[in-house]
């Protein structure tokens, strides 16, 4: 009941921040409407940990007898659970300073071809679990004018979805290059692709395609919305192309700028 009560103290509080935080911000960027449909959708979002949090520790306390390798699977669901509400407490929060101007982009000189390999290789270990093979096809040398911290950010999100989304098997490509003004970062796979019903609300906070809404392991539905900011602070565009059960193609495209160029 303590951990139930304390957890449950800190959702309100935490979305009475967001509340507030988006008193503030009408005339911004969203509208009353949307600000209060996003908190309504993040209450919603938090209620699930929230009650399994709730509930597997009330079994815990009920049961002191018990021994801790005998109740491991109950703690590893009350960590699992935990662990998904802390990373969607860390997209509100971002989300919610986004939207009130309080984040901004610290660009400098990128090393684009080598944080591309970087963070491609750190999912090679994820997709060997499912027999996904990933490939990259990225120009050397390869710069750009961006925040390392967001465009790693920008590459977990496009690269954890392509994964979540492919069957094991399939395929996953990295590619990177100058097209005449523009840096490109193009992340294919050959997955589920995305329904044309689901394609054009892909962006919008807490949307989740049909396919992922059935899924166990599904996500918050913010990692796009997110994606979409990274790119457009950095006065970039995101595209998403889809073919149902042919895959799905994200291409990013950022302005080429001369200070990132030695
Ligand atoms: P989620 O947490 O659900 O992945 P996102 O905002 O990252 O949220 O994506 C929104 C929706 O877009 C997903 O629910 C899914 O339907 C669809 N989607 C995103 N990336 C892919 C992909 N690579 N393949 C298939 N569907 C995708």
């Amino acid at each position: 009941d303590i951990a139930a009560g304390i957890t449950a103290g800190g959702v309100v509080s935490v979305l009475a921040g967001l509340f507030l935080a988006g008193r503030a911000l009408v005339p911004i960027r969203l509208s009353w409407e949307k600000q209060q449909r996003f908190v309504a959708d993040a209450s919603h979002e938090l209620r699930t940990p929230t009650a399994v949090i709730h509930a597997q520790t009330e079994m815990l306390l009920r049961h002191p007898d018990r021994s801790i390798e005998e109740e491991s699977p109950r703690i590893a669901l009350v960590l699992q659970e935990s662990k998904r509400m802390g990373k969607l407490l860390d997209d509100l929060l971002t989300l919610a300073r986004s939207d009130s101007n309080q984040l901004q982009i610290h660009p400098s000189a990128l090393d684009l071809a080598s944080l591309l390999g970087e963070v491609t290789e750190a999912f090679r270990l994820l997709a060997g679990i499912k027999d996904i093979e990933m490939t990259t096809a990225v120009e050397t040398p390869l710069s750009l004018w961006g925040e390392e911290a967001r465009i790693r950010q920008l590459m977990a999100i496009l690269l954890d979805n392509a994964l979540k989304y492919t069957p094991p098997s399939g395929r996953i490509e990295v590619a990177g290059g100058y097209r005449g003004h523009a840096v490109y970062i193009r992340v294919t796979d050959n997955g589920s692709g995305i329904s044309e019903e689901d394609l054009p609300h892909v962006f919008e906070r807490f949307y989740r395609g049909d396919k992922a809404r059935t899924r166990a392991e599904g996500g918050t539905g913010l990692g796009l919305s997110i994606a979409k900011w990274i790119v457009e602070e950095h006065g970039g565009s995101i595209q998403l192309v889809s073919l149902p059960d042919n895959g799905t193609r994200v291409e990013v495209l950022f302005p080429r700028s001369k200070r990132a160029e030695p």
